[in-house]
């Protein structure tokens, strides 16, 4: 099998360095929102939108006018790079009507592409193809094309596969170099014949059915007061002024700094289980039905609407839909399996083989399972996981990984500039 994996580091560089890099970002903007202004011109005549092959070939004449030829100072294959991301953009978009044309789909989910913008993180970042022709690694430097010369990277851990390209991407201030890389294994055969059974809470992450537990991260309830209080801050200051845009960039930090670690948790336990299980077993929890349902809707105007969203963000804060995508892939790439089993009843019913007597009684309280027939008295939560593995010992199994149940686990496979590995 082909195991694609991404590498991501900090870059620390000059400000020379920092200069060319926002002048190849620029380049590379301005090369997208050239070719989607024509996109769009043809989109609202009626005309066919150009492909990507169509719109390389503006490339050359734009470097010969007089206007544009500052795009002779970019990076050539970055440039066409962005060509093929808006054709490819323009192709998740069609599909997206396609599916919601045929009843396939409730709502699109890839919008039209938009303009990018000079001050948004996420528009500024180059790809550069091809990296064993144009680049090179050397410890913790990397040599990168377009007079950027030797650039140092914090190298956190060991790249291991081919490199087959890099995106540089600017976040929170700082540059980021991701290396996308591919490596050739066969058959993987988990190291461990072990199989365990998941349990997932709110009051704990998750728990084994061996016993171990993950306490929950909440990172956005650590760090909400102190977002909260920024917010405010950033409401008080006149739109776009100098200190409005220190306020969002503070704010901004306090985001990513949420996000980083939530990743590096959900990633660490993901990590440790599927090193040590050869068949994770899982509850298949609709984690996007139960966020929806708090809502409620206009008849039914959501009775615990707010006693539910206080446990739909705690779903949400631990996030349980991508701690399962990175069971799923991590277990992939080992040679293990990760199978979901519908989890009726895993909380109520007596774990013992000769019993299994299942009553409401069974639970006295949240943290207690005590089997009002047989006297079996355990964790409740190491209950639940007893009962996920014990349904699919039982032959109960809803899906294996990545059929039925979930209906998008295709999508929910690794994917080449977003993946962030731990060792
Ligand atoms: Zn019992």
């Amino acid at each position: 099998m082909k195991i694609i994996k991404a590498y991501k580091y900090r870059l620390d560089v000059t400000p020379e360095q920092h200069e060319r890099l926002m002048q190849l970002c620029g380049t590379c903007r301005f090369v997208w929102n050239k070719a989607l202004s024509i996109c769009n011109e043809k989109w609202k005549s009626g005309e066919k939108i150009p492909s990507s092959y169509t719109m390389h070939k503006w490339l050359p004449t734009w470097k010969k006018e007089e206007e544009t030829s500052f795009l002779a100072q970019g990076n050539a294959v970055a440039l066409q790079q962005k060509l093929n991301d808006l054709g490819a953009a323009w192709g998740k978009h069609f599909d997206d009507l396609a599916k919601l044309k045929a009843g396939k789909m409730k709502e699109v989910k890839f919008e039209k592409p938009c303009f990018k913008q000079r001050n948004k993180d996420s528009h500024n970042s180059i790809r550069i193809m091809q990296f064993s022709k144009y680049c090179r690694i050397e410890n913790r430097r990397v040599k990168l094309p377009s007079k950027l010369g030797w650039v140092r990277f914090r190298k956190s851990q060991e790249i291991c596969g081919e490199i087959k390209n890099c995106t540089i991407t600017r976040k929170s201030g700082h540059w980021f170099i991701s290396f996308q890389t591919e490596q050739e294994r066969l058959d993987p055969v988990h190291p461990s014949e072990k199989i365990v059974g998941l349990d997932m809470g709110v009051k704990k992450f998750v728990t084994l059915s061996t016993g171990e537990q993950y306490k929950p991260l909440n990172s956005y309830r650590k760090h909400e007061k102190k977002l909260a209080s920024e917010q405010r801050k950033l409401s008080r200051k006149v739109k776009f002024s100098e200190n409005w845009k220190k306020q969002k960039r503070r704010i901004n930090r306090i985001h990513s700094k949420i996000a980083n670690c939530r990743s590096d948790y959900l990633h660490r336990a993901s990590y440790e289980i599927s090193k040590n299980h050869a068949i994770i077993v899982i509850e298949d929890l609709k984690v996007s039905n139960m966020s929806k349902s708090a809502k409620g809707n206009a008849e039914n105007q959501g009775k615990n609407v707010k006693a539910k969203s206080g446990l739909n963000k705690s779903i949400l804060d631990q996030g349980w839909y991508e701690f399962r995508r990175q069971l799923e892939y991590k277990q992939a790439w080992r040679g293990g399996e990760v199978i979901a089993v519908n989890p009726a009843y895993t909380s109520r019913t007596c774990p013992e083989e000769s019993c299994r007597y299942e009553s409401k009684e069974n639970r006295p309280n949240q943290e207690t399972f005590r089997c009002v027939k047989c006297g079996y008295e355990n964790n409740a939560d190491i209950v639940g996981a007893l009962n996920v593995l014990s349904i699919w010992e039982l032959g109960h199994s809803l899906s294996a990984c990545g059929e039925g149940s979930l209906e998008s686990s295709e999508k929910q496979e690794p994917r080449r500039n977003r993946e962030r590995v731990a060792a």
